[in-house]
Formats: C-alpha cells, sequence, structure tokens
C-alpha cells in the first residue's frame, strides 16, 4: 500500500474550523492513547497487541469524552494506531545511530493530519463541484487533477494540514502485482551517485545536482523578515505562512527532479545498479557530512527502488566501499585522492574517467548481486563500448531535468565534465 494520489481541497472558512477541530480532537485522543499504552508492559504482546489493547478501549472512552463520538469510528481507531508507527520510526531512527529519546505527547503544530481507513469517505457532485465527502464531517471541494483508475481500489485517505494552511487529501492504493523481471535484463546501468555534486551512470551520462539556490536565498529572505517581527502578532503568523511555501517550493521542486530521474532510469533499463548510501554518506562523513544532497540522494533511490519494482526492473543496492579505487578492469585496487579525475590501473594500464570506473564496478556488483553477467561477457567488456566514443561524461543539467521531463536525458547535448 502506498499513497498515489494527493489533492488539494477547498474548504469554506466553516469546514476549515471543523477540519481544525477535528484534527485537535485526534490529536488530543492520540496524547490520551500514548499514556495509556505506556502503562503497558512490554510483557503484555507484540507492539501491535499492546496498541490494539489501547485502541479496543475506545468505546469505554467515549462514554465519557463526549467529543470523541464526532470522530468517525475509523478515524479514531487510526489515530490510537498511529502511535505503533510513531514508536517504529523511532526506533528505526535508533537503528542509524541517533539519539532519541521516548514518544513525547504532540503539540497542535506537529500533530497535522487525520485517516479514515477502508470507509467514511467516498467523491461526490455537488451543484456540479467534486466533493470529497467524509462521513461525519464535511463534504468538501477539491481538485481533482488527475482521476484515479477505477481498477484501483482505495484503502485509506489521509487529511493533512500543511504548515502553509492548505489542506490536503492524500489517497492509498492497494500496490499491483509486481510485473515479472526479465529474466535476461539487455538494458543494464549502474549509477554512482555523488554526494557532493553530480550523478554518473555507466551510459555516458552526468547529471548535475538541482541549484535551488534561488529558492534557498528567498527561504533565507522570508525567515531574516520573520525572526524581526512579534512572536505571534498578526503579521508574524502572515510571515510564518510565507516561510512555510517557500519549504514548500524548495520540496517541490526537489521531487520533481528526483521523481522524473527515478522514473527515467526505472523504465528505460531493465537493470539498475546503485550504492548503498546509508553505508556510503556514513563512510564520505568528515565533518559537515550530513548534507541536504546526500538526504535528496537518499529519497533518489527510494523512489528509485520503488519505480523499479512498479516497472518490474531489477534493482540492486552494492555495497560502496572501493568502488572508486578498484580498477573496473582487472579489480586492483589503488589509492586515489579526490582531486584525481582519472583512474589509471597501475597494475594493468586501463584508463578511464575516475567516476566512470566507479559507475562500472557498481553495475559489476549489481550484477553479482542479482547473480547475472558472470556467464559470458564480463561486466566490463559489457558496459566498456560506452564510453570509447568521446570517453567522457554527457553532462544534463538537473535544471533540464524538470523542465523538460526524461526527453532531456535521451536528447542530451554533449559536453564534457570541465572539472
Ligand atoms: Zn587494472
Amino acid at each position: 500500500m502506498h499513497y498515489a494520489y494527493r489533492y488539494r481541497l477547498h474548504p469554506t472558512e466553516a469546514q476549515r474550523e471543523t477540519l481544525d477541530h477535528y484534527r485537535d480532537t485526534c490529536r488530543q485522543l492520540y496524547n490520551h492513547a500514548l499514556t495509556e499504552f505506556e502503562h503497558i508492559p512490554n510483557s503484555a504482546g507484540t507492539l501491535n497487541q499492546r496498541v490494539r489493547q489501547v485502541r479496543d478501549q475506545l468505546p469505554d472512552l467515549t462514554d465519557w469524552w463526549d467529543e470523541l463520538n464526532d470522530l468517525y469510528s475509523t478515524v479514531a481507531q487510526a489515530a490510537v494506531m498511529r502511535i505503533e508507527d510513531s514508536i517504529k520510526s523511532l526506533s528505526e531512527l535508533k537503528q542509524n545511530g541517533y539519539n532519541v529519546g521516548s514518544l513525547n505527547w504532540k503539540a497542535p503544530s506537529e500533530f497535522r493530519s487525520f485517516t479514515y481507513v477502508q470507509s467514511g469517505f467516498e467523491f461526490d457532485n455537488k451543484n456540479g463541484q467534486t466533493v470529497l465527502s467524509l462521513s461525519k464531517l464535511a463534504d468538501i471541494p477539491l481538485t481533482v487533477h488527475r482521476e484515479i483508475p477505477e481498477d484501483v481500489s482505495i484503502k485509506e485517505v489521509c487529511i493533512k494540514k500543511e504548515r502553509t494552511g492548505e489542506w490536503y487529501a492524500s489517497f492509498a492504493v492497494e500496490d499491483k502485482e509486481e510485473p515479472a523481471k526479465p529474466e535476461n535484463p539487455d538494458r543494464c546501468i549502474g549509477i554512482d551517485v555523488g554526494i557532493l555534486k553530480y550523478s554518473h551512470d555507466t551510459d555516458g551520462r552526468a547529471v548535475g545536482s538541482l541549484d535551488l539556490q534561488d529558492e534557498r536565498e528567498r527561504l533565507k529572505r522570508e525567515q531574516r523578515s520573520l525572526s524581526r517581527k512579534q512572536h505571534g502578532s498578526h503579521n508574524w503568523e502572515k510571515q510564518r505562512v510565507r516561510v512555510a511555501e517557500c519549504h514548500q517550493q524548495l520540496t517541490r521542486k526537489r521531487h520533481d527532479f528526483l521523481h522524473t530521474l527515478s522514473n527515467y532510469y526505472a523504465t528505460e533499463y531493465d537493470m539498475v545498479a546503485v550504492e548503498d548510501l546509508d553505508v556510503k554518506s556514513m563512510m564520505e562523513s568528515a565533518g559537515n557530512s550530513q548534507s541536504t544532497s546526500s538526504a535528496a540522494w537518499d529519497t533518489f533511490t527510494t523512489l528509485l527502488e520503488y519505480k523499479c519494482k512498479r516497472e518490474g526492473t531489477h534493482f540492486a543496492e552494492v555495497e560502496p566501499a572501493g568502488t572508486t579505487k578498484e580498477c573496473a578492469s582487472c579489480g586492483v585496487a589503488s589509492e586515489k585522492p579526490l582531486w584525481v579525475r582519472e583512474h589509471s590501473c597501475p597494475a594493468c594500464g586501463f584508463e578511464m574517467d575516475r567516476d566512470a570506473n566507479a559507475a562500472i564496478n557498481i553495475l559489476s556488483r549489481g550484477f553479482e548481486a542479482i547473480g547475472l553477467g558472470q556467464s559470458e561477457a564480463t561486466p566490463v567488456e559489457t558496459a566498456l563500448p560506452l564510453f570509447t566514443s568521446s570517453g567522457a561524461f554527457d553532462v544534463v543539467d538537473g535544471k533540464r531535468v524538470i523542465e523538460t521531463g526524461s526527453p532531456t536525458l535521451r536528447e542530451r547535448t554533449a559536453k564534457a565534465v570541465s572539472e
């Protein structure tokens, strides 16, 4: 199950208040349930069982808590079950080495959504306007810019208020059966995802990271302006929304870029290999490690994996250690400082652009990971001819990925990497 369709809601002023009231009731319920949950010893069962135990108290709660009767039943249940997700993501953070405490009560600004599960929602048409009809809540006008196909079954809808004050409805749909993966993939690619700047692939393509300079500067300006306003005042609130809009714009642009790029690779190839970024960013973390770009590439591989699944494309995440040092031709490792852009093998004399060499190693490891490629031609032989024409990369500007979508990647102009 994944959220696939997201629509902007256009609630009236009165509906906005109802939505906010609903959201806040869910928040209070969540906080109450969290306290109850903490009274249940770990020995009482699995995480899911313990949270369900709290959920089953709901009928008793409604006896004295009148406002809970305003909530549609699955909305209340989902608010309680959110504890399970919160705890899971908390322990994931812990596993990744973050220093996190226990779950806290959620403040109004941190609890921005509620969810209808299975029932209580439907599309309707009122006076020529499409509305989302939510049980025990309202018929909220919305813009359906993209129809949900008829054969798709909707599992739940999440109603969320963004920091900008805009409301959205996201629909989660059942995952379709994955298409079969090709037995002998003939279009294979390795991508060396550059933490610092470019991603390079074994088809001689280099994609620049997205230039968000203007957006970042605008965000900074608006933030400075916000800090000069009196906290909580009317002007402050107006400015706060402006800052939130800047954040939204940044996120949108980045997502557009990453979606387009990952979609391109997943649809054009039968097999895609990338490095495991969790490991890679740890390796490269010297001081200013957790950069925005590494987070963005992390999103990229997540999207790529999901899209490959959907397209029936093999996806391999490989061990990143040594991909730059190893020779793609003979496998011998040699030290290579960052400023050395050429790979020149002391053992076999093989020469190639540093990142091209790394990308081929990633592809080779990908072949190994999915159990292919060792039979006839070695991976290097498979990938090499792609480079012999110029030996240099074609550079695709990150901006152009968004502007024209995938075709840009196909009709790229040849331009050598100058650094
Ligand atoms: Zn060599």
